[in-house]
């Protein structure tokens, strides 16, 4: 079994779901008392959305990487980093270290592709929605992209930083988000990526008229299969 070198904390809300997946998943495919082998690298979260707010992202560059090469000097065989929205540094990151990184989007547009749908709504960071570092992954694996309209854009992003990473899940919020997945059904969505990973805690799939995509859930079972391949 390879060694999972994980980067939580981002927010450590959704690193508990990958720390759940990634032991769940290990034992459904081998069995009996069966568990992942994982490093963790937890960052101060409030360091990393301080470095957002004022667009220093080099800041954050520095931390996830010294946080990469720990994990692989203790030993880990490939790297996954628990957030979408950090995966805008991953060009950085792949630099500074030799073991590779297990990225979020790919096995989320395989999943997508394998249920046979083209036109994807994503919900996430305003970063994350709103900059290229995720869509043109999907785009480039055949994908065609629908974020929201600018006013819900600033809202689904209100929800993840004021709420999801704080632990606050919202009955208003949820019907917020629902409404919005329901306007992109409309504008011709086949499905909606969570994009972010704490999404999954306000919107399940009984929740969505599209069939969801949980980057937390794919990312986190993608890398336990990894680890055992
Ligand atoms: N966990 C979130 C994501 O998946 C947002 C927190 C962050 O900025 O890393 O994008």
């Amino acid at each position: 079994m390879k060694t999972i070198g994980l980067i939580g904390g981002m927010s450590w809300e959704s690193t508990i779901t990958y720390y759940e997946i990634l032991n769940k998943e290990t034992a459904a495919i081998l069995g009996g008392f069966h568990s992942s082998k994982i490093l963790m690298y937890n960052v101060d979260f409030a360091e990393l959305e301080n470095n957002m707010s004022t667009g220093n992202w080099d800041g954050n560059a520095k931390i996830l990487a010294d946080a990469a090469v720990r994990l692989e000097k203790g030993g880990a065989d490939f790297i996954v980093i628990a957030t979408n929205t950090m995966h805008k540094l991953v060009p950085y990151i792949e630099e500074k270290i030799n073991v590779p990184i297990l990225h979020i989007s790919d096995a989320t547009a395989d999943a997508i592709k394998r249920d046979g749908h083209r036109k994807i709504a994503l919900l996430g960071t305003k970063f994350t929605m709103t900059q290229d570092f995720i869509k043109d992954r999907l785009v480039n694996a055949g994908l065609e992209v629908m974020i929201p309209d600018e006013e819900d854009i600033e809202l689904v992003n209100d929800v993840i930083f004021n709420e999801l990473c704080l632990g606050k899940v919202l009955d208003s919020s949820r019907k917020e988000y629902q409404r919005i997945i329901s306007y992109m059904k409309d504008r011709g969505a086949e499905g909606v990526i969570l994009g972010c990973t704490e999404i999954g805690m306000l919107i399940k799939e009984k929740d969505s008229v599209l069939p969801t995509y949980d980057t937390t859930i794919i990312h986190a079972t993608e890398a336990a299969r990894l680890a055992l391949a």
